[in-house]
């Protein structure tokens, strides 16, 4: 979609104007196009800054090694160097004084990271360190991941941090993968946990991660759900698209273009759990990755919302989730290392004038995932949400300006992510090496400063 102050200063005849009149110039932001290659981080640099007693750094190496990187300590980058990936390894954190290592070894390198650089913090989780004040000097690593996300967004630079149990460093691999690659181009801000608590698919791979797994995608015929459909297929998955009966012309076309299975569904219709689960059982025999997008608004103040408002939103966003949920996991439906994933919303963390029935629901998303989640870990599943901030999607282009402007500019890296960003999330916590990161909420909104 059009963005207007990208198009003024990016043309010579009126990039001048854009710069007299003081506007924001974004950053253009880089994206892949292509599936994850194994050789991820080939002809990159990446710093990697340590602490005493820190648990993550030899994973780290080999998954930076593996992936092509060139790896220096960060006294030992030459004056000119500019590394694209930072990874800071903080799991050593234990007092306050420790955090004197954070300034001297970052202090004089984040101005020298490149456009369009990934920092990535790993730090331990507070429940679990060892002290009281460990557990407070871990805590402040978010403070400071999304300061430093702040002062680096325009320059296309996104800021993340993982908290990472002491048995679970050899999780790392896809985590540093997705957060360090172009993968990441639009989520910043974010600290996710990983765990070792859920049961690990075994071999992980570097490449067309999902090959040989079945994908139901919900509301696949356009936004978002259609580019998660495209980014699923292009890492290998056999796609089904489903969406109303209404969009099936749509859907038609997107399914035949990705040679996807279509299925002309209403989610929320009484009878569309049991029809699911007869589709899934005499076609595919069982889902391997289940992401739920399908979702509507139907936006009004509570003071002036008619009962249906509600209702329909209660049902499509959250009540059918749910009994699609329970009756794919009774009917075993879904397989063993499984990954659901539910499109949550920026909505549903920070609230949103007018969207009372809306963010009830997004926000229960972000509740069912945290508990869902650690009940199926024994059987491999996880479960996570993604709440995306300003996607430039149809929905948003047909916003009036004022409201669209502000929406697309409040946030680090001022401007709105692409449907793909949210895809490339999806991508992420849909593949196998993506075990320890379960019951997480992740919100894919260049860092936003609405609800951060
Ligand atoms: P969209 O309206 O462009 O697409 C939603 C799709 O879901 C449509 O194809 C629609 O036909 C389908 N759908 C709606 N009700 C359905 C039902 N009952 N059964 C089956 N399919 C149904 O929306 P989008 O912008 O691509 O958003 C996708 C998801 O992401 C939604 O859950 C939305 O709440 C969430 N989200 C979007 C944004 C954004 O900026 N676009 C921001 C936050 C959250």
């Amino acid at each position: 979609m059009s963005d207007l102050l990208k198009q003024l200063n990016s043309n010579p005849l009126t990039g001048w104007l854009a710069k007299t009149l003081g506007l924001p110039n974004p950053v253009t932001l880089l994206r892949e196009e292509g599936a994850y290659t194994a050789e991820l981080f080939q002809g990159k640099t990446a710093v990697l800054a340590t602490s005493s007693g820190g648990y993550v750094q030899e994973s780290v190496r080999t998954t930076l090694e593996q992936a092509g990187a060139t790896i220096k300590l960060t006294g030992e980058l030459g004056e000119a160097q500019r590394p694209e990936i930072l990874v800071v390894d903080a799991t050593g954190l234990q007092s306050v004084e420790d955090y004197t290592l954070i300034y001297e070894q970052l202090q004089p390198l984040v101005r020298r990271i490149a456009v369009n650089g990934r920092v990535l913090m790993l730090a331990p989780p507070p429940e679990q360190a060892e002290s009281v004040v460990a557990s407070g000097v871990a805590r402040g690593l978010e403070g400071f991941s999304r300061s430093l996300g702040k002062e680096l967004g325009p320059r296309g630079i996104t800021v993340n941090l993982a908290y990472v149990a002491p048995d679970a460093a050899d999780r790392l691999d896809m985590v540093l993968r997705f957060f360090c690659g172009p993968q990441t181009a639009y989520v910043s801000g974010q600290t996710i946990t990983v765990t070792a608590k859920t049961r690990t698919p075994g071999v992980l791979p570097r490449e067309q991660l999902l090959a040989g797994k079945v994908a139901l995608v919900t509301g696949a015929a356009r936004g978002i759900g259609l580019a998660t459909a495209r980014r699923l297929h292009q890492e290998g998955a056999t796609v089904i698209g489903l969406d109303i009966p209404a969009a099936d012309e749509e859907l038609q076309r997107v399914c035949k273009d990705l040679g996807a299975t279509p299925l002309a569904l209403d989610i929320s219709a009484s009878d569309a759990p049991q029809r699911l689960v007869k589709f899934i059982q005499e076609n595919f025999g069982g889902l391997d990755i289940l992401v739920h997008n399908a979702g509507i608004t139907r936006d009004k103040t509570l003071g002036k919302m008619p009962e249906h408002f509600w209702q329909q939103v209660m049902q499509v966003n959250l009540a059918a989730i749910i009994a699609i949920d329970e009756a794919l996991l009774n009917a075993q439906l879904i397989r063993d290392c499984g990954r659901l994933v539910y499109l949550s919303s920026m909505s549903g963390v920070a609230g949103n004038f007018g969207q009372t029935n809306y963010a009830t629901t997004k926000a229960a998303l972000i509740g069912y995932v945290a508990a869902l989640g650690s009940t199926l870990s024994e059987r491999g599943i996880c479960a996570n949400a993604v709440a995306p901030g300003f996607i430039e999607t149809a929905m948003t282009d047909a916003m009036p300006f004022f409201t669209r402007e502000a929406g697309r500019r409040l946030n680090s890296l001022k401007q709105g992510g692409q449907p793909r960003d949210v895809a490339e999330l999806i991508g992420f916590l849909s593949s196998p090496g993506a075990v320890g990161v379960n019951g997480n909420t992740i919100r894919v909104c260049g860092q936003g400063l609405i609800g951060a």
